[in-house]
């Protein structure tokens, strides 16, 4: 069981050997290919399981070969994935697995997070970006100002969902999702991830994601 059996295109498995994974975990063995294959996702998984590749492979895998067309805004940029996490770190570390997995396929990556001054990042999004890597607060502000579009979101990433919720981002996450209900549903794949699995959780799920598969590991 390897990275090279699953089908992730020539680019991402030459990033993927460059950075030496070889063998899946088992969370990326079960979530690469459910995302693969298009639907939608609720994982619990814990820090160190690998979940940030478990996501970050079939996004990028998935923009490499969907060829997205997109509006060209003035001041605003149109995303096709967004990546929302509840800290500056964790966003941080996101940003620079999928800048790693993304090198010299043309996919990329912007990250930004509240708690620093927001006029570089606003710079780094206006030369363009395909993956968004965002704290929810962060997020409402640019979308505010109008300078990101979520309308072109054909990839959702929620990292440690039970953190985001319990840190109070429940508002700014629904919030951020509603911009996203213009594409037809099913245009849309959305990846749930956990470490937890609560009411708060659930309903989550139930409100974000369309026959969804229930992963647990
Ligand atoms: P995560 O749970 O996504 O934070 O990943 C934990 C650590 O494991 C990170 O340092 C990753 O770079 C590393 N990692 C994730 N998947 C693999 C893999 N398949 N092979 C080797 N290292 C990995």
């Amino acid at each position: 069981n390897t990275f090279a059996e699953i089908d992730l295109g020539e680019a991402l498995n030459l990033n993927i050997r460059r950075c030496k994974y070889v063998k899946p975990t088992p969370v990326q063995r079960h979530a690469i290919p459910i995302s693969l294959a298009g639907r939608d996702l609720m994982a619990c998984a814990q820090t160190g399981s690998g979940k940030t590749a478990a996501f970050c492979f079939p996004i990028i895998s998935g923009i490499i070969r969907g060829q997205f067309e997109r509006p060209r805004g003035y001041r605003t940029v149109y995303p096709l994935a967004l990546i929302l996490s509840p800290t500056r770190e964790l966003s941080m570390q996101i940003h620079e697995e999928a800048r790693k997995f993304s090198y010299q396929t043309g996919v990329k990556a912007v990250v930004a997070y509240g708690g620093a001054p927001i006029n570089q990042q606003l710079r780094e999004l206006e030369r363009g970006v395909d993956i968004l890597v965002a704290t929810p607060g962060r997020l409402v502000d640019l979308l505010e100002r109008a300078r990101v579009s979520l309308e072109m979101i054909r990839y959702l990433a929620l990292d440690e969902a039970d953190r985001m919720l319990d840190m109070g981002f429940e508002p700014q996450i629904r919030k951020i999702v509603e911009q996203m209900d213009m594409p037809p549903p099913g245009l849309r794949q959305t990846l749930l991830f956990s470490a937890t699995f609560p009411k708060e959780i659930q309903r989550l799920a139930s409100d974000f994601l369309s026959n969804y598969i229930f992963l647990a590991v």
